[in-house]
């Protein structure tokens, strides 16, 4: 195929979107019983879809006490109320503007789709062997012409295997898959948790059965390092079954392969077993439209300019396309795989690399063909207008409030929690008791139970499914608390289990909260004891966050759990009484009838507020 032939427009592929949508004329219809429509909405044009006389909707809303006319515009709740009266479903299809296309839902002619190759991701353990895994699978089944090997530059790579195609995201590990759902996008089908046969379950896969069940994707299990001498698979299954993921050999829906990535071993079947559980999943795309994806990676080449990992995730990606990557625009100048070579099509669930964007986007960062270079144009221009004035107005990402109105609106039927509490007891009974809660219209899903402090990981996972953190005796630390005040993920503390439910059902029933409760002055940690004797021990203290006042609450953490409750007798600072000592400087404090003090222990300071704000 000669260049000139590739670069010619062709008009067949289906546009995803079309800017004429965007008319203020109310589109609707009425099929199968259900009404749809897309906006506001006159009496008279509900009664004409509905086939109805308008008189008959204005005498129905009358004797519910509202005086409307024929040209009244009707809100959501009236038009629902008059197609439930008058016998009709109702369904509201919201526009997406061509700007927002991350919220396209893109209804295929199912005659139109095709099988495309699932999209993998590889987690597990530290040091369970999925670097490992990832170089084996890359050297496995190398075909002519691939010798010399993938490129380690472009992020991810497609396998073949019984005639069909794998993508293998590169990066292992559960941060580039949490720091892409945070960002909305998610484009792994399937994950490889990686446990290693002489190790079992150990935190991290934890928190990778954790991400993935979030994500609502399915696991395969890898228990890799069969070589060794002290393996032990069934160990291992055992130990997934604690965490509801279990093996079909115990009664389950997980497939496990024994496998051992540093001797290559049963590494065929497993990629085999990928191919089943896509099989399963039904992944399908309609290779006949403009492209749609997601960013996997991105840099600056001193030569070349702007350079993207792109995954097309639905369409196909041609040569010479105009893009719009997250708020860039551009042409998919030259494009090519992960041999380097060049390509000029890129079909669905396949890594291309890209240049010709005007700016490095972000990994995470959607994008989206167009046919025309001057749309494309406007839409980045708008989108990066957007962008801006989301900055500047950027408001919590999931406050309880927040949730419950989004689930009362049926934006969200699932309100994630994540419970870290000071034991793995007092974690299941948190999770227990709020499960519990869940109603028909709003189901209560904790995602993570689990106990020890609230950590860096905790807020990543809230970020990334939308999800509250309740801590039940337990604190997260200075550095935590700033990482959830910046992914703007809301944490909830309590002490008594009542308490807690309390505040979830009061949030369901759409109350404020009745609370009273701790706010956080700031933290000091013990860097020296004195043992005193009248007195008792004087922490030698470094005040390393907020404040601490005299006479206030005060709680001792080790590890991040609340270890003791109490007051502060006396703050001294070099000798004198104190009434507060602010962050960086030292001070002794006395804890009100306490005195199996640790040195590393934190102390927390705090008051009772109306309203707890972290
Ligand atoms: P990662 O941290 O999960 O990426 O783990 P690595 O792939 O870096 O592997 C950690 C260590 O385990 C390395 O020393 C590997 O050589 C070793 N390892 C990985 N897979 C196997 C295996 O199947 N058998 C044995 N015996 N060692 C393995």
């Amino acid at each position: 195929m000669s260049k000139k032939n590739n670069n010619k427009k062709d008009t067949s592929r289906e546009v995803n979107i079309s800017t004429k949508v965007h008319t203020d004329k109310v589109k609707s219809k009425v099929n199968g019983g259900v009404f749809v429509y897309t906006g506001a909405i006159s009496v008279a044009q509900l009664a004409q879809a509905l086939n109805i006389p308008s008189s008959d909707i204005i005498k129905f809303l009358f004797l519910k006490g509202k005086m409307i006319t024929i040209n009244t515009i009707l809100d959501d709740e009236l038009i629902g109320e008059i197609c439930l009266e008058f016998g009709y479903d109702f369904q509201k299809k919201v526009v997406v503007e061509a700007e927002n296309f991350e919220d396209l839902v893109i209804d295929d002619d199912p005659s139109k789709l095709q099988e495309r190759p699932p999209v993998v991701t590889i987690m597990g353990h530290v040091d369970h062997g999925k670097t490992t895994l990832i170089d084996a699978i890359r050297n496995s089944n190398l075909v002519e012409g691939e010798v010399g090997g993938i490129s380690q530059e472009i992020g991810a790579y497609q396998k073949e295997i019984n005639g069909h195609k794998i993508t293998f995201i590169d990066t292992p590990g559960h941060e580039a898959f949490t720091a892409m759902r945070s960002r909305g996008a998610s484009v792994t089908d399937i994950v490889i948790l990686v446990v290693a046969a002489d190790d079992g379950v150990m935190p991290q896969t934890i928190e990778a059965i954790d991400h993935a069940k979030a994500a609502d994707v399915p696991i395969i299990v890898a228990i890799n390092k069969m070589d060794k001498p002290g393996a032990d698979p069934d160990r291992v299954k055992n130990e997934l079954m604690q965490h509801d993921v279990i093996a079909e050999e115990y009664g389950g829906d997980v497939i496990c392969v024994e496998i051992s990535a540093k001797k290559k071993q049963n590494i065929d079947v497993l990629l085999e077993n990928i191919l089943v559980v896509a099989e399963i999943s039904e992944l399908k795309a309609n290779p006949d439209r403009y492209a749609m994806g997601t960013v996997l990676e991105a840099s600056l080449d001193k030569f070349e300019g702007s350079k993207a990992t792109l995954l097309v995730q639905n369409g196909t990606l041609k040569t010479g396309d105009y893009l719009v990557v997250g708020t860039s625009f551009g042409k998919a100048r030259r494009m090519t795989n992960e041999y380097n070579k060049i390509v000029n099509i890129a079909t669905p669930s396949t890594p291309v690399q890209i240049i010709g964007l005007t700016e490095v986007p972000e990994a995470g960062d959607r994008f989206m063909a167009f046919k025309d270079e001057s749309e494309a144009k406007t839409i980045a221009t708008k989108r990066k207008q957007i962008k801006e004035a989301k900055i500047k107005s950027k408001s919590s990402a999931s406050s309880m409030e927040d949730l419950m109105n989004r689930a009362k609106e049926a934006q969200i039927t699932n309100v994630n929690i994540i419970v870290k509490a000071d034991s793995t007891g007092s974690a299941e009974a948190v999770k227990a008791s709020l499960e519990k809660l869940s109603t028909e219209m709003i189901r209560i899903n904790v995602i993570r139970a689990a106990s020890g402090a609230i950590t860096e990981s905790d807020i990543l996972l809230a970020a990334a499914s939308d999800a509250i953190i309740y801590g039940f005796n337990v604190r997260p630390d200075a550095h935590t608390r700033a990482k959830a005040l910046e992914e703007k993920v809301e944490i909830r503390l309590h002490r008594i289990i009542y308490a807690l439910i309390e505040e979830i059902q009061a949030a369901m029933k759409g109350m404020q909260a009745p609370t009273y409760v701790d706010k956080i002055l700031g933290q000091a940690e013990v860097r020296k004891l004195f043992k005193v004797s009248k007195l008792g021990t004087i922490c030698g203290c470094m005040v390393i966050d907020g404040v601490v006042k005299n006479k206030c609450a005060i709680k001792v953490l080790r590890d991040g759990v609340i270890v003791y409750e109490g007051k502060i007798a006396s703050l001294q600072r070099e000798k004198d009484q104190a009434k507060e000592v602010r962050a960086g400087y030292e001070c002794g404090i006395l804890i009100e009838n306490f005195n199996d003090v640790k040195e590393g222990d934190i102390l927390e300071a705090s008051e009772v507020v109306e309203e707890e704000i972290l």
